[in-house]
């Protein structure tokens, strides 16, 4: 590629070794490439790094959003690829001298070589000079700290010479597609995109549902979710949201089930519901903001009892958190200002005043099988709308 823009990108050692190496970084290169199109870019493999090569016209903004939001990445640089000769070297130094953080031309660094070619005619030792001797000769005011530098010049190398500095973090853990297909039940509030975020972090591919029950539910409850859905969908390597109408089936019960009873039974349905689309798109688990005792739903008991509505695994990866350290996870991806604002969710506007929060299981059962909810359940499936989100998180036009 002419004139392209190159990158170095660390990932896992763990993940590497651990998992089926060919196949994690394949997908790794699949989901970076697919968040870069339509640019057209190449990866290439070497020893723990992937060299990232996109076209020019690329803003370097896009470059950053698809490799800080990818899981499998541990961090990344713009990087220089040189010759492995000493001017080449050196004019690669005086180059980065003249962007940032070095170019400010004051504070502490140091230079930190390495040699993946061992044959190469320096040391590391006397590589990490020559570029000392580099950024000294263009910022005579940078003193060297090898502890604590505030910036670092990193040489790598390898088939060619690559430099660059201030690498950026990435955010770790497993490309997602790594590990099979999930269902995640988004509601607008601030637990279920943390859930999502975190599944998606061990390789889990996801759709979303929504249940949405107009007009008790707002439309901009809905443009909310689709929000949130959008946020998340970066991390999740795009998405499809499907919001089923769940009018009917809540009416139902509301004017069906006991009172006391109302919120159980929403969630056998939702969990009923969220299997049979499971079932279509081929996914294994369902992924819920469940997280234990945080509200009246969510003790052991009521747990217990909507996992028995559903013949998949039911992963609750917030269960054992506090709200503190999800509201922190939230802030931190960018859908916390999104959640609080004040649209009620339906569990909110059917919720009884006294909900029973240790249902006897099989008895309640007994309860939500007399409702007969089936044919409302296979109607609000029919009339699912969905919404397919780019692996950069655009929604596409329908
Ligand atoms: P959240 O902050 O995610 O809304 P919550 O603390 O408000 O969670 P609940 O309202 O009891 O708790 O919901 C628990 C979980 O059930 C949610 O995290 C979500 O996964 C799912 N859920 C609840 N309401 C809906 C909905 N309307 N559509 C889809 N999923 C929902
Ligand atoms: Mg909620």
């Amino acid at each position: 590629m002419k004139n392209g823009q190159l990158y170095l990108i660390k990932v896992g050692e763990i993940a590497l070794k651990g998992l089926n190496r060919d196949f994690f970084e394949k997908r790794l290169k699949g989901n970076i490439k697919a968040k870069l199109r339509p640019y057209q870019s190449y990866i290439n493999t070497q020893k723990g790094r992937l060299f990232l090569e996109v076209e020019e016209a690329c803003p370097p903004a896009v470059v950053e959003k698809a490799l800080s939001t990818s899981f499998g990445v541990v961090g990344f640089s713009k990087c220089l690829k040189v010759e492995k000769t000493d001017e080449a070297i050196r004019e690669a130094a005086r180059l980065l001298m003249q962007e940032e953080p070095f170019n400010s031309g004051e504070g502490t660094f140091k230079a930190d070589s390495r040699r993946a070619d061992k044959s190469f005619h320096l040391t590391s030792y006397q590589l990490d000079c020559l570029l000392a001797e580099e950024v000294h000769r263009i910022h005579p005011a940078l003193t060297v700290d090898v502890h604590h530098p505030q910036m670092t010049i990193f040489c790598e190398i390898r088939d060619k010479a690559y430099l660059y500095s201030s690498p950026k973090s990435g955010l770790g853990g497993l490309p997602v597609s790594t590990a099979g297909r999930g269902m995640l039940l988004l509601s607008g509030g601030i637990d279920s995109p943390v859930a999502g975020y975190q599944m998606a972090q061990r390789g889990l591919r996801m759709e979303c549902i929504y249940f949405h029950a107009y007009p008790y539910t707002s439309d901009e409850a809905l443009e909310k979710v689709i929000t949130l859905a959008s946020l998340i969908a970066p991390y999740l390597q795009g998405t499809r949201l499907h919001v089923v109408p769940f009018t009917e089936a809540q009416l139902h019960i509301k004017a069906q089930a006991r009172p006391e009873e109302t919120t159980l039974m929403f969630r056998a349905a939702m969990m009923q519901v969220s299997n049979m689309l499971a079932e279509k798109s081929e996914a294994l688990a369902l992924v819920t903001g469940e997280a234990l005792s945080q509200v009246a739903s969510q003790t052991v008991e009521g747990l217990a009892f909507s996992d028995s509505f559903s013949d998949l695994l039911v992963l609750r990866p917030l269960v054992g958190l506090d709200k503190g350290q999800i509201i922190e996870t939230a802030r931190r991806i960018g859908t916390y200002e999104t959640s609080i604002l004040p649209y009620e969710d339906c569990c909110t506007i059917f919720s009884p005043k006294h909900p029973v929060t240790r249902p006897h299981k099989a008895e309640t059962r007994e309860h939500y099988e007399a409702l007969e909810m089936h044919p409302f359940l296979v109607e609000a499936v029919a009339n699912t709308k969905t919404y397919d989100f780019t692996p950069l998180g655009v929604l596409l036009e329908t």
